[in-house]
């Protein structure tokens, strides 16, 4: 296999479709990342992704972002970023610096602000409306807020046969301010080595990172585990762990992709989605489902995707 994308969640569909077209002209799987990541963000009802992110407590929306390269290890990565409109071309420049590749919060700003990156308020009226249908469901009900979240995960592969990861999101929703995840953390929310596989992960940051999850993907394919068994173990063995010595997991998945392009996803959550395309495989949805600590998943049906575009755009309504 020559080329190939996946990324977490629906969301990425579009992106992996236009990224794709780059890696069929024999471009570079970094330039395929961007441009995938860049469309997720750019478009305002993915609403835990750049424009449109979900707000932290302050209402503030702080992202986080990263961008590895597989054949030499470059990574960088920013947490905790405001308003600037490209998080993971951010985190794809800093990733050039043989210092200072990982800044966070105003210092991210200030280097964003030098090099030139667009500045744009990311905070929508939409989300605005959504922090305060929330903020009356759980903080004023004394609830917890912390259930909305998603990232924009990818590994690609190009017909040089080199790997890139990145990554793109706004967190947890109602996350404290200052709050990082592990989207811009090398190992949890990413990893990758061209001369193995990539594997990225979304869902809670705080759990994801106990386990260092994508770098034993990577580990376990290096080992000779199939994508598939080494997300499934990943996954599983997290799951396992996290419920045995804290009483409970939060939400666990991932995808990943070896460098013969063959590709595995896991998940210990109901309704986790996925994108992939490659040389042999057009652009799909699929939808996730675990049994017994093995993920199994089908291509999303028409109704699905149609009630799934619905649901996104639907308005706000408070009761
Ligand atoms: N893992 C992200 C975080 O905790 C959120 C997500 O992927 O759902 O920041």
């Amino acid at each position: 296999m020559k080329w190939a994308m996946i990324a977490t969640w629906r969301m990425a569909i579009d992106g992996i479709t236009e990224g794709s077209q780059l890696l069929k002209e024999g471009k570079r799987a970094g330039e395929a990342v961007e441009t995938a990541i860049k469309m997720v963000e750019d478009y305002p009802f993915y609403k835990s992704v750049g424009y449109g992110g979900l707000p932290n407590e302050n209402c503030e929306v702080e992202l986080d972002a990263a961008y590895m390269d597989g054949d030499t290890l470059s990574i960088g990565a920013i947490g905790g970023i405001r308003d600037f409109k490209n998080p993971i071309s951010i985190a794809k420049k800093l990733s050039e610096e043989r210092f200072n590749c990982f800044l966070v919060g105003t210092g991210a700003e200030d280097y964003a602000r030098k090099n030139g990156f667009e500045r744009v308020n990311m905070l929508t009226d939409r989300a605005k409306q959504y922090y305060e249908k929330r903020k009356r469901e759980t903080i004023e009900k004394g609830l917890s807020p912390y259930a909305g979240h998603d990232t924009v995960g990818m590994i690609a592969l190009d017909c040089n046969k080199k790997m890139v990861a990145g990554t793109s999101t706004s967190g947890l929703f109602m996350k404290r301010r200052g709050r990082v995840g592990d989207s811009p953390v090398s190992g949890s929310g990413f990893y990758v080595d061209s001369e193995v596989g990539g594997a990225s992960a979304t869902g809670l940051g705080e759990d994801l990172m106990k386990g260092c999850i994508s770098y034993e993907i990577v580990r376990l394919m290096r080992e000779g585990y199939h994508p598939q068994e080494a997300a499934d173990k990943a996954v599983s063995d997290l799951n396992d762990k996290l419920t045995k010595r804290r009483g409970k997991s939060g939400d666990l998945s991932v995808v990943c992709l070896n460098n013969k392009g063959k590709f595995g996803v896991a998940t210990n959550i109901e309704g986790f989605t996925f994108s992939v395309i490659t040389e042999e495989q057009k652009p799909t949805v699929y939808l996730c489902e675990n049994e017994n600590g093995k993920t199994t998943y089908e291509p999303a049906s028409e109704e699905w995707l149609e009630a799934y575009l619905k649901r996104i755009k639907s308005p706000i309504t408070f009761d």
